[in-house]
C-alpha cells in the first residue's frame, strides 16, 4: 500500500510537498484530492479492505450508512502496517483518529474472517459517522466537549451498538445456534461481539462495553475508566 503511505504523507506535510513537488509528479492529481469532497474513495481505502466494507454496505441500511460516512468523509482505512508509524492500532483491533482521520487496523486481524473486519469496520465506522458526518456534541473534533468522560462513552455504546447489530446481521440465531453469534470464535473481536449479542439488558451492554474499554484503552487517556461515570 504504498500508495495509501504517501497520500498520508501529503496530508501531513501539505505545505512542504506543495512547495517542493516536481511538477511532473504522480502525487499532484492525489493531492488535490486530499481534503477535498470529490476526492475518489478508492484512493483512501486500502484495496485489502475493500471486501470488508462492501459486506459492511450490503448488511443493511445501517451498514450502508456507516459506508457511505467513510466515503463521504473521506477516511482513510487502512492496515497499521499500511500506515506512517504513529497511526497504530495501539494494540487492540482497531483505532480511529479523529483529527487526522484515519482508521488503522490491527496486523492480529490482518488474516481475520471477512465478517469480523465487518464488524472492525462498523464500531470505527460509525465514530466516523458521528463526528463528520452527524457533528455530534461532544465528539472527538468538538473542542467544547472533546474526550469529556460521557461523551466518550456514549461515543463507544454507539460504535459497540453499531457493530454488534451488523453482528447479529450476519450471525441470526438459526436451529443450530440458537443464540446466534459466530459459533466458533478466534480472536477478541469475535468474542466480544458474540457477548454483546446475548447480553440480555441494555445495562448488562453497557457494562460489557465499560469492560471492554477498560482492557484497551491507557489509564489517564480519555476514555480511561477513572474519568468514566459510575454505571447504575
Ligand atoms: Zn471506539
Amino acid at each position: 500500500m504504498k500508495r495509501l503511505y504517501t497520500l498520508l504523507c501529503i496530508v501531513m506535510l501539505l505545505g512542504i510537498a506543495v512547495a517542493v513537488a516536481p511538477q511532473d509528479s504522480q502525487a499532484f492529481p492525489v493531492q488535490e484530492h486530499v481534503g477535498e469532497a470529490t476526492a475518489s474513495p478508492s484512493e483512501l481505502i486500502s484495496t485489502s479492505l475493500e471486501a470488508a466494507l462492501t459486506i459492511l454496505d450490503e448488511s443493511g441500511a445501517e451498514g450502508s450508512t456507516i459506508v457511505a460516512a467513510i466515503h463521504g468523509a473521506n477516511t482513510i482505512v487502512a492496515f497499521e502496517d499500511e500506515l506512517p508509524p504513529q497511526f497504530t492500532a495501539g494494540g487492540s483491533a482497531a483505532r480511529y483518529y479523529p483529527v487526522e482521520n484515519v482508521i488503522s487496523i490491527g496486523m492480529d486481524y490482518r488474516s481475520a474472517d471477512l465478517h469480523t473486519l465487518g464488524a472492525i469496520l462498523a464500531h470505527e465506522g460509525t465514530h466516523v459517522l458521528d463526528d463528520r458526518i452527524l457533528n455530534k456534541p461532544g465528539s472527538a473534533l468538538d473542542a467544547e466537549g472533546a474526550f469529556e468522560p460521557y461523551s466518550c462513552l456514549a461515543r463507544e455504546l454507539d460504535a459497540f451498538g453499531a457493530a454488534v447489530r451488523y453482528w447479529d446481521s450476519i450471525y441470526p440465531p438459526t436451529a443450530d445456534n440458537p443464540r446466534g453469534g459466530k459459533p466458533v470464535v478466534t480472536n477478541p473481536v469475535e468474542m466480544d461481539n458474540n457477548n454483546l449479542l446475548h447480553a440480555k439488558s441494555a445495562q448488562e451492554e453497557n457494562r460489557q462495553v465499560r469492560g471492554i474499554i477498560s482492557r484497551y484503552l491507557a489509564p489517564g487517556s480519555g476514555c480511561s475508566m477513572q474519568k468514566l461515570p459510575v454505571d447504575n
